[in-house]
């Protein structure tokens, strides 16, 4: 196993430094440089200053293998990364030709004449290679110096996540970097995760191996390195996803609600929901899925008893007998959902807490209830952690019912 390279990210701008933006980039980079082995040790925001960024440039080059430059490469007098870098290495800014020409025939497919201050967007470090930038005027510039890299790239988000994914990880990723599958289970608990693939790790090597949680969800992280680490990669996937079994609904960037709303439309159902602690979260998150609504038809957040019968048609008498927390109601509001006019119901109704528990229906009890046209299912939990997580849990622990619900009737 290699270990991770390090890497550093300067975020240029003043008003990255002042209160009026946030630096956004250093996150995205930090995600994209870990697909291919490099780690983010350290970042600064600095002003749009000559002799600060070259500081910083030059300091954080002497300490890590490679160093991420955003923003300061527009046309205006304020962006000066590029002389600043120049500054700090000692080179010269050339301007090239084939550049001021393709920013020349930029502008006039605009329409608009060449601003001569956009000229110097042509102006390249002696040496350095141009990354093209298709969503934007400013592209980026790649340096080896003495052994480490330094790469500039425009301050735009996503004309900077574009120029990294399509430049600089395919080829980071080839040489040596390391490759990573994440497999996304749901309704399991990290422990339960962890004891059926630990018999796995004696075999691939526990450090390739990273367990996430977050209430109702785990992430297996697994990573490869080296020559053969696709094969590897692979191989490993395989034995993760046979031990993780029915909790495994998708990888790398599938959602849970992504995985619910495709086994609905593979079966050509509908769904409603029908929610009470957690207040919609279940309709955000499935409506957060763009093509939803081929699904999804709405939901009722019916958080009230009277809302509950008058909405759902809860029976009084069901309410009255067992209370809103209960196995009964849920599949009462379930079935109520499927009413409003979907073929699948899915109910939620629990204490979230802090207050409202009881000794028989303590804080974190909630009752989950699905009803398709194969029948129902319930589920009744009892969740740990403050009123967010409680509800959090509940939202997914709900869509992963629906999910098995989908996957094994009929
Ligand atoms: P620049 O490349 O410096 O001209 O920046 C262009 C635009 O991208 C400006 O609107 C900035 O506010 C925005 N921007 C620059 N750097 C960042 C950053 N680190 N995070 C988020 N947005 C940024
Ligand atoms: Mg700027």
């Amino acid at each position: 196993m290699t270990a991770a390279k390090s890497a550093a990210f300067v975020a240029v701008g003043s008003e990255l430094v002042r209160t009026d933006r946030l630096d956004t980039n250093s996150l995205l980079t930090a995600r994209l440089l870990g697909r291919c082995g490099f780690a983010l040790v350290e970042k600064r925001c600095v002003e749009d200053d000559v002799g600060t960024i070259a500081a910083a440039v030059s300091e954080l080059l002497a300490r890590t293998e490679l160093v991420v430059v955003s923003g300061g490469l527009g046309p205006t007098a304020d962006d000066v990364t590029r002389e600043a870098v120049s500054r700090a290495l000692g080179l010269a800014l050339v301007r090239r030709s084939d550049l001021e020409e393709e920013l020349a025939a930029r502008y006039r497919g605009r329409g608009r004449p060449v601003p001569p201050i956009a000229f110097r967007m042509a102006e390249v470090l002696e040496g350095a290679e141009v990354l093209r930038n298709p969503l934007g005027t400013a592209p980026g510039q790649l340096l080896q110096v003495k052994g480490r890299t330094l790469v500039l790239l425009p301050g735009v988000p996503l004309e900077l996540e574009q120029i990294l994914t399509s430049h600089l990880l395919p080829r980071w990723v080839a040489v040596g970097g390391v490759v990573t599958r994440t497999l996304r289970l749901a309704g399991v608990y990290e422990s339960q995760v962890e004891q059926r693939v630990s018999p796995l790790y004696e075999r691939f090597g526990r450090e390739r191996v990273t367990i996430l949680a977050a209430r109702g969800q785990v992430s297996l992280v697994l990573t490869a390195a080296g020559p053969r680490a696709p094969e590897d990669l692979a191989t490993m996937e395989k034995a993760f996803s046979a031990a993780a079994g029915s909790d495994l609904f998708g990888r790398d960037e599938d959602t849970l609600p992504g995985a619910v709303l495709e086994l609905l439309g593979r079966r050509g159902w509908r769904l409603a929901t029908a929610e009470s602690c957690t207040g919609g979260l279940v309709g955000f998150q499935l409506t957060a899925v763009s093509g939803a609504s081929n699904q999804y038809v709405g939901g009722v957040v019916a958080y009230s008893n009277r809302l509950k019968e008058r909405m759902l048609g809860v029976p009084a008498e069901v309410l009255a007998a067992h209370g809103a927390v209960s196995g009964d109601a849920a599949e009462a509001m379930a079935q109520g959902a499927c009413a409003l006019g979907a073929e699948c119901g899915l109910a939620v109704t629990g204490i979230a807490g802090p207050t409202g528990g009881s000794t028989e229906k303590p804080v974190g009890t909630v009752h989950i209830a699905v009803s398709t046209p194969h029948g129902g299912r319930h589920s009744q939990h009892h969740f740990s952690g403050n009123r967010e997580m409680v509800r959090e849990f509940s939202a997914n622990f709900a869509l992963d019912l629906l999910r098995r619900a989908l996957l094994e009737d009929g």
